[in-house]
């Protein structure tokens, strides 16, 4: 008899977007002429940069022709685009080898299949609120969570625990969904936890290219001692529009060693036994991101939405509500009035304006009282949305007085 995974039994079911959509779904039908304003959506909403699709167009040419055309790549990645990565991350000063980088899927797939690496008797840290997929693939593999809160006291930022035993610490920086990020002096400080426990550090940086302070870290590698104790995961799909054409990378470096196992040839002899690569097409789509134009048409993109998030911060300003996020991050994280709950703020909001965003409580402990909002939404929606929560805050606020 086959036995399954028992450990999906204690997975909770996530109702967080489909009770949105239900709810926008009922809202629209008794509203039909309402207009809608989505500050809720995770999803980038302008397309792939010019340099990205002509670059596409010329490899899907190429595969059209028996002298230019690839079957199977690397399956840790095209050294062509290795390199490149590589050589990006020395413009921010992290020196890297293109062995060390690995060219995967997208963050998502790489969150769940790097826990290969990991014995099942480890525990994992995750600070909450937190991105959903950390806490079910460790529920799924079985371990033993530790849930480290934060909330405004620190910033949303919380510091090393004092006598845990975490061995897989996940950080998220800038973060989803509260958009704080951390500075070299907290990230240095978990780095020196790390190393001092023999814990590993997966780094989520999905959402780097946000970052526009030059003093706070896009790497944790810019941090002294990482490479020994972290492994960084990123993405293409928020710096450069790559959601639906999916494309990410993972940084591990040779030094990253436990119990004399090396994390790094572990996870080619992973990649070469689970993956036969990314797409040849989309691998050279990827590439044109880090050319020089490939850069400044990403920039353009992210200074948009860098726009629609200052125009929510500016809101919030004005009617004097709590928030962090929003500048160095595509998220503004906001406190809700204190007469409602994070739902019972979404259902206002929804009810009085048209203005979606996304419920604290759904992202787990520590999210209730607080609201996300997004900046991928179109410029025209912020700026309509920006306005009338300014007014509908600070209304609220004189309500209560
Ligand atoms: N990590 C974080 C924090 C995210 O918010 C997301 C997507 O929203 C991902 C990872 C997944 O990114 P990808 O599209 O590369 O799978």
């Amino acid at each position: 008899m086959t036995i399954p995974n028992k450990n999906y039994a204690n997975l909770k079911d996530s109702y967080l977007f489909y009770n949105i959509s239900q709810k926008v779904k009922a809202y629209s039908a008794a509203h039909p002429d309402k207009r809608l304003y989505r500050l809720g959506i995770g999803d980038v909403s302008l397309p792939l940069p010019e340099v990205v699709i002509k670059a596409l167009h010329e490899a899907v040419d190429e595969q059209a022709n028996k002298d230019t055309f690839h079957g199977y790549m690397p399956e840790c990645g095209a050294p062509f685009l290795r390199k490149t990565i590589a050589t990006h991350y020395a413009t921010h000063g992290v020196s890297i080898n293109e062995d060390e980088v690995f060219v995967s899927s997208g963050a998502s797939d790489e969150l769940g299949d790097i826990l290969d690496l990991f014995d099942k008797s480890n525990t994992a840290l995750i600070m909450e609120p937190a991105y959903p997929a950390y806490v079910d693939a460790n529920i799924m593999a079985g371990r033993i969570i530790i849930h480290l809160p934060s909330g405004i006291e620190n910033g949303f930022l919380p510091e090393p625990p004092q006598n845990a035993k975490a061995d897989i610490i996940y950080i998220c920086s800038p973060n989803n969904p509260t958009g704080a990020v951390f500075d070299r002096k907290k990230l240095q400080k978990w780095v020196d936890f790390a190393n001092e426990n023999g814990s590993v550090i997966i780094f989520d940086a999905a959402y780097e290219a946000f970052i526009e302070d030059v003093v706070i870290p896009r790497s944790i590698f810019e941090i002294k001692g990482a490479k020994t104790c972290a492994i960084e995961i990123c993405s293409l799909s928020k710096t450069a529009g790559f959601t639906g054409t999916r494309l990410g990378y993972t940084v591990i470096p040779k030094t990253l060693v436990r119990q004399n196992m090396n994390f790094n040839d572990m996870w080619v002899r992973n990649r070469t036994t689970k993956t036969n690569g990314v797409s040849y097409i989309i691998q050279k789509g990827a590439a044109a991101v880090f050319t020089p134009e490939g850069q400044k048409q990403i920039r353009d993109n992210i200074s948009i939405y860098k726009n629609n998030a200052k125009m929510i911060m500016d809101a919030l300003d004005k009617a004097g509500v709590w928030y962090t996020g929003g500048k160095n991050s595509p998220y503004v994280w906001m406190k809700v009035p204190d007469r409602f709950d994070s739902w019972g703020f979404f259902d206002y909001l929804l009810n009085e304006t048209g203005i979606i965003g996304t419920p604290g409580a759904g992202f787990g402990g520590c999210g209730e009282g607080f609201f996300r909002f997004s900046a991928f939404g179109t410029p025209e929606d912020t700026k309509e949305a920006a306005k009338i929560m300014k007014e509908l805050l600070i209304d609220l606020e004189v309500a209560h007085k």
